[in-house]
């Protein structure tokens, strides 16, 4: 519990009362004279004490009582500025000039290994071995950040230092690791794309350039020059149109939800069947299976492209002539509802399916480019699958063929 200051005229006040009944007390006890002898040496000692109080420079009882109202407001701020900047996920360091630490917040003992307990008033030199900090402080050249490791392993961290006042430093670092993974994922993205592109676009103005420059070519030629390159401009439109895609299910993250719908899977189911049909043009045998009337709440839109993407594979992977089930089913144990997919085609070996859904991941690229696929598919389902409440679920076998599932709990399925 705080201890309330008192002012010292409140102070004195009470002393002085002290003094007389202790005067008095000792005239009842004793003779006048020796009560008189007490309490005179009471008020010396008194004086003393309040000329010793009022010694702060030579103030007068306000001053020192100002002053001290002053120290404890001052005190308080900077708690509540230590308090606050604990709190900051950056780290902070105080050090004074010669480099011995002064405070630092958490983050920055995560950041730098420092323990101020241990390490308060210690030279920066002793608790911080990286050569590029140290170098970087002694330099004093401080208008640019550097980047350095962490003290925790495996991740990396921006670093600047400010001179706060004629005598103290301050080390700010910022946790970069997460930001890093970002931009070279971003990098990886925009390359992917520059790749896939540049390939139908080569493609098509080589046979451009034939048509234009080259010697007279017959009407079947050219036909089959405009075919091809009908083809690399579908497979340019296919990946165009899957990057929108993921970039409209993206958008959608960063604003306030759309509310779900009542999806229809009953309805939903026999709709994919056909385009699986329509896409595979007799060359597989295609059946539905549904056992359960439930529905799902859902964006209905990204569930039939999910759907429909999960058909669309199993047509690409499964050779002419192979079996494809699309179900729609309730398991009891799990009470939830599950939408699968069911071939017997190529199959896919256990060490790719984790794989599977990162962007531009194809398990046979010249085999899924032959087939139309732009590797964004499954990365597609995958991305409508959390945002719907839903799981993927893939189960393959090299060789003998694979079903994938969506599975939809308990909590988004209705009667
Ligand atoms: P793509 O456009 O290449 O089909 P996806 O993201 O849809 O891209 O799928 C990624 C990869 O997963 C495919 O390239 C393929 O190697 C593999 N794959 C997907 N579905 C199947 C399937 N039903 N059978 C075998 N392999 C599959």
């Amino acid at each position: 519990m705080p201890i309330k200051y008192m002012p010292p005229k409140y102070q004195t006040l009470l002393a002085l009362i002290a003094v007389g009944l202790l005067g008095l007390f000792i005239y009842s006890i004793t003779s006048l004279q020796t009560a008189l002898l007490y309490t005179t040496a009471a008020l010396v000692i008194l004086v003393l004490w309040i000329s010793f109080k009022l010694t702060d420079g030579w103030l007068n009882p306000n001053e020192a009582d100002l002053l001290r109202h002053d120290q404890s407001k001052v005190t308080a701020r900077i708690d509540r500025y230590r308090l606050s900047l604990s709190a900051l996920p950056e780290g902070v360091v105080l050090f004074r000039k010669g480099h011995t630490i002064e405070w630092c917040n958490p983050a920055a003992e995560t950041h730098l290994g420092i323990r101020l307990a241990n390490h308060l008033g210690l030279p920066l030199k002793s608790v911080i071995t990286d050569p590029k900090i140290i170098d970087y402080l002694e330099k004093g050249d401080y208008a640019r950040p550097i980047k350095v490791h962490s003290h925790e392993p495996g991740r990396e961290l921006l670093l600047s230092a400010v001179v706060a006042d004629q005598t103290h430093f301050i080390i700010v670092t910022r946790d970069i690791t997460e930001q890093h993974r970002i931009d070279s994922m971003r990098k990886d993205f925009v390359a992917n794309v520059s790749h896939e592109l540049r390939t139908p676009l080569t493609v098509v103005t080589g046979f451009l350039d034939m048509i234009l420059n080259g010697p007279e070519i017959d009407q079947k030629t050219l036909h089959d020059q405009l075919e091809l390159m009908q083809e690399e401009a579908n497979r340019m439109q296919n990946l165009v149109n899957d990057l929108l895609a993921l970039s409209r299910l993206e958008n959608k993250d960063d604003t306030a939800e759309d509310e779900p719908e009542i999806v229809s899977m009953t309805r939903l189911v026999p709709g994919l069947a056909e385009d699986g049909i329509a896409l595979s043009r007799g060359r597989h045998l295609i059946n539905t299976q549904i056992t359960t009337d439930k529905a799902i709440l859902g964006h209905v839109d990204e569930i039939r492209s999910a759907c429909l993407n999960l058909v669309t594979n199993a047509v690409r992977y499964t050779p002419d002539g192979g079996k494809i089930l699309i179900s729609w089913r309730y398991e009891p144990e799990t009470q939830s509802c599950i939408y699968s997919v069911k071939d017997n085609g190529i199959g896919i070996a256990q060490e790719d399916i984790p794989r599977l859904t990162e962007r531009f991941y194809r398990v046979d690229k010249s085999r899924s480019r032959e087939k139309g696929g732009t590797g964004l598919g499954l990365a597609i389902v995958k991305h409508v699958a959390i945002r719907n409440g839903c799981q993927l679920k893939i189960e393959s076998e090299l060789g003998k063929g694979s079903t994938f599932s969506l599975i939809f709990p308990k909590n988004i399925t209705l009667d």
